[in-house]
Parts: structure tokens; sequence; C-alpha cells
């Protein structure tokens, strides 16, 4: 089979490339660990430097283990048969139909989930607790977990059973109906997650009145820039991590601040901070993502509308297809394993560009707020957060959304 070739070629070369760049990241870091690059070394001490190093090192370790996990996991499920068996298990117990390819969808997600709770379960009881940063207990993980799987159970289903319907008996075009449903169910999820979702794990209040309130709608007229609200949310209550976020879509628009950021920095910096996400807003960069994702995913589903009718989609990938029958669920459950494999080739792209709106979004900050301000606030949040200063090149091509540290900050100064 031409096709499985073809599949094991990717994977090995994405899992191959993975480590690879991993390994390059780890020794980079641990080469730059003895001493604080020059243009830092007045604003961060040794100590925390080393802790960046470490702590780096180890999510990347974490990571190396889980990616070749990852790997056995997928050759599991599709060339050695977890998925034909599931998929011919769940047939003689329940029949074709609906049902048993939404059993089939619940399931392996359930199998996938259980199998990566180590890792989570690692990254936040282990590497973040080992590193101060872990606020969490484990009573709260178990409630978020379960609220997750509640959420999921509540919006999930009825779209999938949807989209199944639509696979079963809308034709050769029912992936452009899906497209549809799926852009208005994202619409929903946007709307709903400010006064919804996010509630369900946190609490939000309004930010009190006072030096930096003032200060913050001084901003926000500056920019022209009408919002519901500025909140304060308790992100103190899972991490030490600090951060702000906008949220809504039209007239709903909120401003979001972590508890743990506006603790660890100045009104002037909590500012810039804020000019910063703004600039995100006012450089169109929130529309551009959500046009892409939209795009994107037009071509995932005509792809899978187009794979989803030929054998050797199926054979090649270890399972059986009941071509005349119902076989939504079985193509969906395949392409969600696969797919990732493919796109991972093109992680670069996406990096590339939300490098260039951080830049144009830094630009903005440093004229309606203040460049220096904004890398003071960097610098501590660099710190806090142990973000290393010394990332490898060809790592940062790759993955980063953000420049590395040193280029950010000579772009800021350039303004300063
Ligand atoms: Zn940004």
């Amino acid at each position: 089979m031409t096709f499985t070739w073809i599949f094991i070629a990717a994977l090995l070369l994405s899992v191959g490339m993975r480590h690879w760049l991993a390994m390059r990241q780890i020794r980079h870091v641990a080469l730059h660990r003895a001493s604080v690059p020059n243009e830092f070394a007045s604003r961060v001490s040794l100590a925390d430097h080393q802790k960046a190093a470490d702590y780096t090192i180890a999510k990347l370790r974490l990571g190396l283990l889980e990616n070749a996990f990852g790997a056995f996991v997928l050759i599991g499920f599709t060339l050695l048969g977890g998925l034909e068996w599931l998929n011919q298990t769940l047939l003689n117990v329940l029949g074709p139909g609906i049902a048993q390819q939404i059993l089939l969808l619940v399931s392996l997600a359930f199998i996938s989930g259980i199998l990566d709770l180590p890792f989570t379960w690692k990254k936040q009881f282990g590497i973040e607790a080992a590193f101060g940063f872990n606020r969490m207990t484990p009573r709260l993980f178990w409630l978020d977990t379960l609220k997750g799987i509640a959420l999921a159970a509540a919006l999930g289903l009825p779209l999938l059973w949807l989209v199944l319907e639509l696979m079963a008996t809308s034709g050769s075009y029912w992936w452009l109906w899906t497209w549809i449903v799926w852009t208005l169910f994202n619409a929903l999820l946007l709307w709903l997650f400010p006064t919804v979702i996010a509630p369900l794990f946190n609490k939000f209040k309004a930010l009190e009145d006072g030096p930096l309130k003032t200060q913050i709608e001084q901003l926000l007229k500056r920019c022209d820039f009408a919002s519901q609200g500025l909140f304060v949310m308790d992100g103190s209550k899972r991490s030490a991590h600090g951060n702000a976020y906008f949220t809504g879509i039209g007239k709903a628009k909120r401003i979001v601040f972590f508890d743990t950021l506006i603790e660890k920095l100045e009104p002037l910096e909590v500012e810039a901070v804020l000019a910063h996400e703004l600039g995100h807003f006012k450089r169109q960069h929130i529309r551009k993502r959500l046009l892409v994702s939209f795009a994107l995913s037009f071509v995932m589903l005509a792809i899978l509308g187009w794979i989803s009718s030929q054998p050797w989609f199926y054979f090649g990938l270890g399972v059986t297809p009941d071509l005349n029958g119902y076989n939504g669920g079985l193509a969906l459950a395949l392409f969600m394993l696969v797919a990732p494999v493919f796109g991972f080739f093109f992680t670069p792209l996406g990096s590339l560009a939300s490098r260039k709106h951080e830049y144009e979004a830094d630009h903005f900050a440093a004229q309606k707020s203040s460049a220096s301000a904004l890398i003071s606030a960097l610098v501590k949040l660099y710190q806090d957060n142990a973000s290393t200063l010394t990332p490898d090149p060809i790592y940062t091509t790759f993955y980063s959304s953000h420049p590395p540290a040193p280029l950010r900050i000579a772009h800021l100064q350039r303004f300063a």
C-alpha cells in the first residue's frame, strides 16, 4: 500500500524532527546556562537565569518522552489495528448506525485522554510544582477534568450527531454543509466563552476603581476602543504565571487581567501590556487569525470529503470501511488521528505569521503607551515565568509564536 508507506515516512520524519528540534533547544539552553546574556545582565540575576534554563530543559525532556509515546500510540491505533478492533467490537454490540459512530469517537477521545493523563499530571504536579509555579490542588485538577468532560459532552455531542447525519444523508457535498455548521459553531463558542464558559472555571470581578483603572480607561480612549468592561480573573488559583487577554466578539469584547499579572507589574507596565494586546486588535490580527482558521477548516474538510470516499485511505491505515453504509465516524476518527502528522510540517508558517504580529503589536504599544514600560514588563514576565532568554534559533524559527527575548527587546528599544 503506497499510502501506508507515505504515512510511515511522514510519521518518522515528524517524530524525528520534533526530537531533533527539542535536543537542539536543550543543548543551546544548557550551553548558555552559565551566564546571563549581556543585554539582560543588569536586570536578571544569575539564579533566575539558571532557574529558567532548568525549567525549560525539564519541560523539553518530558516533551521528548511524550513525542515517542505519541508515535507508538498512533501506530497502535492505525497499523497495529487498535481502531479496527474498537470499530468492529462496537459494530458487533450496536450494529451500524449513528449511535455506533458516536460511541466510536467518544471511546477514542476517552482512551486518548487516559493515555495523556500521566503527562498532564507530571507537568502540573511534577515540573510546575518543582519550580514553584503550581497552585493547583489534586482536587481542583479532577474538578477541572470533570467539568471539561461535561462541557465537551454538552457542546460536542450535538455537534457530532449533526455532522454524522450530514455525512450520511447530504450527498457528496456533505463537507461543505459541515463547514458551514462548524463555522457557526465556532462563532457561537466565541460568543459564549466570556460569559458562560470561562466563569465555569474561574471567578471574574470588575477591575476596582483606582489609579490603574483610570490609567487604563485613558489608554482605551487614546486607542478609540470600546469594551464591555475590564475584569480581573483569579488565575492564581491554578498557577503563578501571569497574563492578560481579550475575549468575546463585537460589542461583547472584554479585557481580562490575571490577578497574578496585576500583583507583579506596576500600573504603567500593565498599561503597556494591555496596549500590546490592543495592538493585536487594532492591527486586525484577531480578525485575520479567525479568517485563516475558517479557511483552513474549509481546506481540511474538502480533503476529508475526498479521502473519506477512497478505500486506500482506510485500508492503508489498518481499518476496514463500509463504504456503502455508515462510515462517517470511522473517517473522522482516522482523520483526527492522522492529520496532525502531516499538519506538523506547516508549523513554521503559523509561527512566522505570529511573530510578525507580535512585532506589530509591540510597535503599536510603543506608540500608544511606552516602549520602555513594555520592556521592563516583559523582562519581569520572562523572569517570573522562567522563560529562557537564550533559545536556539532553529527551534525558534520552527515553533515560537513570540520573537526570542533579545530580538524582541532590541526591536522595542528602537522606539524607546
Ligand atoms: Zn502578543
